[in-house]
């Protein structure tokens, strides 16, 4: 269990920038079993366990491919994009579901520059 209420959790689709809704069995937060773009076609769903993923459907199997991610530096578990600006279009600050770090992706530039 995740010590912080579900409906916390508002991720963003990486690729549209746009809110994901939860889905579930009641469609709530609370309950919500994972996150889906609101895009129509769009085909990005995320949850807390595995992350982003790729939910196609052929005939009736569902094939899931999970995407390359941000891990989480202290747990290792899959960060959700929590926050974008539109004024800096580059700019995204992902966020640990378990121990609720973030992280911005030009912190991550940053530490690449010093290591290299
Ligand atoms: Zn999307
Ligand atoms: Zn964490």
């Amino acid at each position: 269990m995740f010590p912080f209420k579900k409906k916390e959790l508002q991720p963003f689709c990486f690729e549209h920038l746009s809110e994901m809704m939860p889905y579930g069995d009641s469609a709530k937060a609370e309950t919500a079993v994972a996150y889906a773009c609101s895009q129509l076609d769009c085909l990005i769903n995320y949850n807390t366990s595995c992350g982003y993923f790729i939910a196609t459907k052929e005939g009736d199997r569902v094939e899931q491919r999970t995407m390359p991610g941000i891990h989480c530096p202290n747990d290792g578990t899959p960060m959700y994009l929590a926050e974008i600006n539109p004024e800096h279009k580059s700019y995204r600050l992902w966020k640990c579901p378990q121990c609720r770090k973030s992280v911005t992706n030009l912190e991550s530039m940053q530490a690449r520059g010093q290591s290299a």
